[in-house]
């Protein structure tokens, strides 16, 4: 009997990355049917300018939504539910009445607006809205982005306060579009990034609009995780489907690895490293560098929070050994070239490129290679920058481990590097606890269908969930306690290495 003729047992979920936008379609397991992707430009107009065309996003997601459906050979009656997961913080403002933006977005990594921040933290410091919202005053986050379009789009700021004009994350953006205009909405994950929301009451703030200069007005409605926002549109290939499930990348990975109880954790290897742990519905202010943030949450249920541990540089250190080095030629060759060596030969890599993020915070320090001798070479580089990697995730797990009542016993793991196994190695031996490794290693496009999923019905509860989480491989520790302290100690006194290293004057 055709699918078709049966209840929809499929989930569509949307990745709306920064550098390419992905749909991917679920079976009611949790396995993977078939992927659609497809990259957009980045453009960079000045140094430190990030931005994307929002068109050009939302027209690459509905050739990826074609893509996906065509490859699994499903249609839309196939199709329980659909959910977006997407690179967080980037900021879009469009026109209500066209839907056209009036602006690129401009992406989270964009630092344009660090003189707004400086002149917001020079009365209170950067600290001066984490009460409220979790957050350090920072470039990274929408708020400042949001004011820099209406300061410098000509009528902007008064069409915004007139509600001519919608923000939105690319969440947002995608769900608009997806409904052809009939819902303007987020998730809390999402906006709980924006510096404009209070962790206390899950709503947009008075005082933090007013403080960053953002109308109440352009502000989507702020939802659950997951239940239904909408359909897709009559004129769409998910004609009627529900949209049922939001959550920001790293929520959504912490969500497909069932990491949905307090105390449970992941970390995530891209292009950076972000390890989130689940602090249940207790909300954890952080003394030691990490953010707090909205977990999830389920329909009217209680919000999950989280602690998060962002780190700058992870994957793209592999890269600039690739490309700026020229040591490797692809990715994964790190790994061969890191095991022509038995150690590091005591070389000893910090890539603070742009400083030191969690837990360290450091925006003067810059990447130093310590410890060379005649006797290094490239594989010893080649495996100091893994155990840079590792270490890096060993200084964010111990500072979450500061904050919590039990500490973390294993670390489940995703994202890119994961393929990496002797990195996966040196992180069970830098931690001293093993690390796990799932089956499904698409984890953030996993979570966003199990938050669409849980919407609709197609799973009953997080239990069942939890049920078809699966490990895919295990390594414990394998290196002496005495080495393994002695490794630690010696990384540390590198990243002292690299502190104070910007004077004022340094560009
Ligand atoms: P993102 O989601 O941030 O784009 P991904 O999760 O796709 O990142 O991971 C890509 C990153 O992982 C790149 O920075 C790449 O250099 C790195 N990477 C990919 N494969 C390997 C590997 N086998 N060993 C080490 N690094 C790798």
């Amino acid at each position: 009997m055709p699918a078709s003729e049966n209840a929809p047992r499929t989930v569509v979920a949307i990745d709306q990355g920064t550098t390419s936008t992905r749909a991917i379609v679920f079976d009611d397991r949790g396995r993977i049917l078939s992927t659609g992707q497809r990259e957009h430009k980045q453009h960079f107009p000045r140094p430190g300018w990030v931005e994307h065309d929002p068109v050009e996003i939302w027209r690459n997601t509905r050739h990826v939504i074609g893509e996906a459906l065509a490859d699994a050979g499903v249609t839309r009656h196939d199709v329980a539910a659909v959910g977006i997961t997407n690179q967080r913080e980037t900021a879009i403002v469009w026109d209500r009445a066209t839907g056209k933006p009036i602006h690129n977005a401009i992406v989270w990594q964009d630092t344009r607006t660090q003189d707004a921040v400086d002149a917001l933290a020079a009365d209170g410091g950067v600290r001066r809205f984490a009460a409220k919202t979790g957050l350090p005053l920072a470039t990274y986050f929408s708020a400042t982005k949001i004011a820099w379009i209406l300061d410098h789009v000509e009528g902007a700021r008064e069409r915004a306060e007139a509600g001519e004009l919608a923000f939105g994350t690319p969440d947002s953006w995608v769900l608009w579009n997806l409904t052809g205009g009939a819902v303007h909405a987020t998730d809390v994950t999402n906006a709980s990034r924006t510096l404009l929301m209070d962790l206390a009451t899950l709503d947009w703030d008075d005082e933090l609009c007013a403080a960053f200069r953002v109308p109440r007005a352009m502000l989507p409605a702020i939802r659950s995780s997951s239940e239904v926002y909408g359909h897709a549109a009559k004129n769409s290939l998910l004609r009627e489907t529900p949209i049922a499930g939001i959550l920001g990348d790293q929520q959504a990975a912490t969500f497909g690895q069932a990491a949905f109880d307090a105390g449970e954790s992941k970390n995530t290897y891209g292009t950076g490293g972000f390890l989130i742990v689940n602090t249940g519905t207790e909300l954890v202010h952080s003394g030691s560098g990490l953010i707090t943030t909205v977990a999830y949450r389920l329909g009217d249920d209680a919000p999950r929070f989280a602690l998060e541990g962002s780190v700058a540089v992870a994957g793209s250190l592999v890269q600039w050994l690739r490309d700026n080095l020229g040591i490797i030629r692809t990715a994964p060759e790190v790994e061969a070239l890191a095991k022509t060596v038995d150690d590091n030969g005591d070389v000893y890599v910090v890539p603070a490129f742009s400083g030191l993020f969690a837990p360290y915070w450091r925006p003067d320090a810059r990447g130093a290679i310590v410890g060379l001798t005649r006797f290094a070479n490239k594989g010893h580089l080649a495996r100091a920058a893994l155990e840079a990697v590792a270490y890096q995730t060993l200084d964010v797990v111990e500072a979450a481990n500061s904050e919590l009542d039990v500490p973390i016993t294993e670390l489940r793991v995703d994202g890119g590097m994961v393929a990496n196994e002797l990195l996966m190695q040196l992180q069970a031996d830098a931690l001293g606890l093993p690390v796990v490794r799932p089956a499904v290693a698409e984890t953030t496009a996993l979570g966003a269908a199990y938050a669409a999923g849980l919407a609709v019905g197609l799973w009953k509860d997080v239990d069942e969930l939890r049920a078809l989480w699966a490990e895919d491989r295990r390594w414990e520790p394998a290196v002496e306690e005495t080495a393994r302290r002695r490794g630690i100690a010696r990384w540390r006194k590198a990243v002292e290495r690299t502190l104070d290293w910007v004077e004022s004057d340094t560009p």
